[in-house]
């Protein structure tokens, strides 16, 4: 989502003038877009902004503003222990960023914006055009929570949920696709309790499937709760959907996920993991885990082996200021240390396995972009596997059928198939 933010926060300045550099020396204006999710997010400020003043030292000093989750959570701390931080923008204020900028310019004090304005936000970015013009792109239509897992800070820094109107992100989509994009991702925290005037993420997603050039839909991330038999069903009959899901569990046990306040069980799980494959047996599933939460006596390593996930993101917990789990008594780091070395080994093992097993069958690839000085281009799968592929033609935003040839622990390596085809003939 901080992907899409920062796009969209671009397409604002772009319209004061401000435009993009790859030099940080060239920059007047630094905005640094934050994410609260992963550890040592405050101190990851601190050090990036003290590589802008250690590169501006002897010069004019650039705008500094930080946005995002941790400008959210920590906005008034920044500001208070950082004096070269111009401003604290959150993750629903960032369309007042041209107003931002140009009060720092005049010179006004230190700004602080953190309210939940997520209404006047999207009417904001709706007046700016989406200028992103991946093959492969995200769109936001969802914000917040409304879950409150006991260790996430996400209902704090991104508010209640939200669902955008469905017109307006359906014009958002077509601009995507005029821009080049054949491929969207739905974004939103908890992206499938999305419910605009009733209207639900499988209503959306039908009508979003209507627009001619777009090859596929994904959405991320979901809600095994939110999981409803609609969206269940669009999966066996919508062939731009792709048959691959981000449905985090966080723990394989159930004693933990009560404890996280996760609102399922083991078993709702794999059953709705067996509704699914039901409805389209080719579906697979990747997964969030957090190893050694507060409470955790022992790890069990069964759910990945009974799923079979074919990626999965694990973490030791660390917790977040300000959320219920913060309060609780952390397992031993040593320990906890030890089961995600043992968690990631086993995940890593059926992942790789899974990649072996695709070697010699054929995989519908969409290309994204050329690899920089080779011949190679780097495409996606229908299940986000990347693939990359020798080609002596563009092959940037087309659709291929490719044989897969080897792979590694990550990616797949394969040839076109109707170059396989051709050789063939020649022979
Ligand atoms: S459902 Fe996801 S975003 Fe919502 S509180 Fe739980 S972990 Fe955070």
């Amino acid at each position: 989502m901080n992907e899409y933010d920062s796009n969209r926060i671009y397409d604002i300045a772009n319209k004061i003038n401000y435009r993009k550099t790859e030099n940080l020396k060239d920059a007047d204006c630094y905005v640094l877009n934050t994410c609260h999710i992963r550890e040592k997010a405050t101190e990851k400020v601190y050090h990036d902004v003290g590589r802008v003043k250690k590169e501006f030292r002897n010069k004019k000093k650039p705008i500094v503003i930080v946005t995002g989750c941790v400008a959210q959570a920590e906005g008034e701390i920044l500001l208070n222990k950082e004096k070269y931080i111009d401003a604290v923008i959150g993750p629903q204020s960032y369309h007042q960023i041209n107003k931002t900028i140009l009060n720092i310019e005049k010179n006004t004090k230190k700004i602080n914006l953190t309210d939940f304005n997520v209404n006047d936000k999207f009417d904001t970015l709706n007046v700016f055009r989406n200028t992103n013009s991946n093959i492969s792109t995200f769109l936001t239509i969802q914000e917040g929570c409304d879950k409150f897992c006991k260790f996430c800070v996400v209902p704090y820094t991104r508010g209640k949920e939200y669902s955008r109107p469905v017109d307006e992100l359906l014009n958002e989509s077509k601009n995507l696709v005029e821009n080049g994009a054949k491929e969207i991702t739905l974004l939103g925290q908890n992206v499938n309790a999305y419910n605009f005037k009733g209207k639900k993420l499988s209503d959306l997603i039908s009508e979003i499937s209507k627009i001619k050039e777009l090859k596929r839909i994904r959405y991320t991330t979901s809600h095994p709760t939110d999981f409803s038999k609609d969206l269940i069903e669009i999966h066996g009959r919508l062939s731009k959907l792709m048959p691959f899901i981000h449905l985090p569990v966080q723990s394989g046990s159930n004693k933990i996920l009560q404890s996280m306040n996760r609102k399922h069980t083991v078993k709702n799980y794999l059953k709705l993991i067996s509704k699914l494959k039901k409805i389209n047996p080719l579906i697979k599933f990747s997964s969030d885990f957090i190893i050694g939460y507060p409470g955790e006596t022992k790890m069990t390593l069964e759910l990945i082996k009974k799923v079979q996930f074919i990626n999965t993101y694990s973490f030791i917990y660390s917790a977040r200021p300000g959320t219920p789990a913060a309060k609780m008594n952390e397992v031993n780091y040593k320990i906890s240390k030890e089961r995600l070395i043992l968690f990631q080994q086993t995940a890593e093992k059926i992942k790789y396995n899974y990649k072996k097993s695709l070697i010699n069958k054929k995989s519908e690839v969409l290309f994204e972009n050329k690899i920089k000085n080779s011949n190679e281009f780097f495409g996606r799968d229908e299940f986000s596997n990347p693939v990359i592929t020798k080609s002596d033609y563009n092959l940037k935003g087309k659709l291929e059928e490719v044989k897969i040839v080897s792979c590694n622990q990550n990616t797949l390596f394969g040839e076109i198939e109707k170059n396989i085809k051709k050789k063939e003939h020649a022979a």
